[in-house]
């Protein structure tokens, strides 16, 4: 029941623990240990000594280490999601397709590591470049500090760990505080594996205390940091010249158009709305639709939305269980309430049964209403009404995120230009914008975050470039 620090490959004991509560239960499940800033000082002395030994590693011992995570999470696939499952009540059909994902995280991360390559420079393209010879080599930061959210607790480490890995830096976890489990079973993982001792450390504790001093500390060169604008813009804030990487938060708009299959968009619609209780950074959250096919549209969303399953996330019938915490259940009704105080239609859901917030689905929506301007990060979606696709596309640009944003439509013109014009990291066309693999880039713009994640681009994030020149005149 009491967990412990995994710092410089030893289990350790701290003065203080706080209790652990399964969201959807209720009941305590673990104590979590408090690390004292003298234990987080203590931490970061290891990972510098770790340092050395990863920079004598081959890319090929990397690549390695990385397959290793990834074929010890096929072999505890099952209990790796039960984790997830007890801990952030995410269902456990959707912790076991994160498995997955984390396996293939880390072979991506594995894979990568052999491909770190430099350029040649064509020195003699310049005047005075003549008889010289350049050439660059991607070089590791050193220490990492990873700071990540509850709603993906292993794929969204995983893509930090990865690549940290791959590249050869060491690093220090901070898992979010309500699913520190899945971050110990890592750290039991990574224990086994050939990955030098120290150069992944997990702390847990205070969001606050760990963050400033893991963002403010000398010897830590990056902050890599999945969660909410509000805390990763107060990491830029204090992170002075470190490397930053925020993957942050939206409200993720679809458009549909005339013509398309509405019975297939309608079930991918529930999905990318309703998973993980829509607590995704990509969970739909504002449709748009044309006019024409709106009535339709909505009762067959309606009709697949009432088929979902709510429950204990550790069935495996269950598709939408309880949010993280109480509290965001209780702010999910006064959002909806605030909604329809500013005149939008209630079409289902919108009270919590059993402990669960259910789907709920929203019509007509006022763009200032908080559950269309903020992110929800709740299982609501709001269906608002269209005439023109230039319409829709100025709908899901009028927001202060970007992250990703979805178009179904026969029309090829029509796809081109919500590419060009959709104001996004990424367009899923004849997609949901919830759509992801995870080698892929990915990453917002606006409050959307800074920096791409997806193996390949957080490595970019992760390594210095250097020039070597050779005068050979
Ligand atoms: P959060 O911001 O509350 O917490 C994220 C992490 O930051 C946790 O580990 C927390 O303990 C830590 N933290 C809290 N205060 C801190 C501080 N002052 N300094 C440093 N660290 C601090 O986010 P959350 O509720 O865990 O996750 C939900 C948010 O994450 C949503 O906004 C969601 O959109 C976002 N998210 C984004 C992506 C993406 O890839 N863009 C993916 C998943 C989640």
């Amino acid at each position: 029941m009491k967990k412990s620090l995994y710092i410089n490959g030893e289990w350790i004991e701290t003065a203080t623990y706080s209790p652990l509560y399964a969201p959807y239960s209720k009941e305590q499940i673990a104590e979590i240990p408090i690390a004292s800033d003298e234990i987080i000082h203590e931490a970061i002395a290891h990972v510098q000594q770790a340092n050395v030994k990863m920079e004598a590693l081959t890319s090929l011992e990397r690549a390695e280490i990385l397959f290793q995570i990834a074929q010890l999470f096929k072999e505890h696939r099952e209990q790796a999601a039960e984790i997830i499952s007890l801990e952030s009540a995410k269902p456990l059909k959707f912790a076991l397709a994160e498995i997955d994902r984390t396996i293939e995280t880390y072979q991506f991360a594995g894979e990568e590591a052999k491909r770190l390559v430099g350029e040649i420079i064509p020195m003699d393209a310049a005047k005075t470049g003549k008889n010289r010879f350049g050439y660059t080599i991607e070089q590791p930061l050193g220490t990492i500090a990873a700071i990540t959210p509850f709603n993906f607790p292993q794929n969204l480490v995983a893509h930090k760990i990865g690549p940290a890995i791959a590249t050869g830096n060491t690093v220090i976890l901070k898992p979010a505080s309500q699913t520190p489990l899945s971050a110990f079973f890592l750290a039991q993982l990574i224990d086994q594996t050939a990955l030098p001792k120290g150069a992944f450390q997990v702390i847990t504790g205070g969001g606050k205390q760990i963050g400033d001093l893991l963002v403010k500390h000398e010897k830590i060169k990056m902050i890599t940091f999945t969660g909410s604008p509000a805390v990763g813009i107060g990491i830029r804030d204090k992170a002075g010249m470190k490397h930053v990487a925020l993957e942050l938060g939206s409200n993720a708009g679809l458009i549909i158009d005339e013509q398309v299959d509405l019975d297939y968009v309608a079930t991918k619609c529930v999905t990318g709305a309703f998973s993980n209780q829509g607590q995704v950074c990509i969970s739909l959250q504002r449709i748009y639709v044309k006019d024409t096919i709106y009535e339709q549209f909505t009762e067959l969303f309606i009709e697949k939305t009432k088929a979902l399953v709510l429950g204990d996330p550790l069935s495996a019938q269950t598709d939408v269980s309880a949010m993280i915490h109480a509290n965001e259940q209780q702010r999910a009704s006064a959002w909806v309430a605030e909604a329809v105080d500013h005149g939008a239609q209630l079409l289902l859901g919108g009270k919590e049964i059993d402990g669960v917030f259910p789907p709920t689905i929203l019509a007509n929506v006022d763009r200032h209403s908080k559950i269309s301007c903020e992110e929800v990060f709740a299982p609501i979606v709001i269906i608002n009404k269209i005439t023109s696709i230039a319409d829709g596309i100025e709908s899901i640009n009028d927001s202060k995120f970007g992250l990703q944003a979805g178009i179904f439509t026969k029309d090829i013109q029509t796809a081109f230009t919500a590419a060009k014009k959709l104001d996004v990291g990424g367009v899923m066309i004849n997609d949901i914008p919830t759509y992801r693999v995870d080698q892929m880039p990915y990453g917002g713009v606006k409050l959307s975050g800074t920096g791409k994640e997806g193996l390949k681009y957080a490595i970019k994030e992760m390594t210095e470039t250097k020039l070597i020149v050779w005068n050979n005149e």
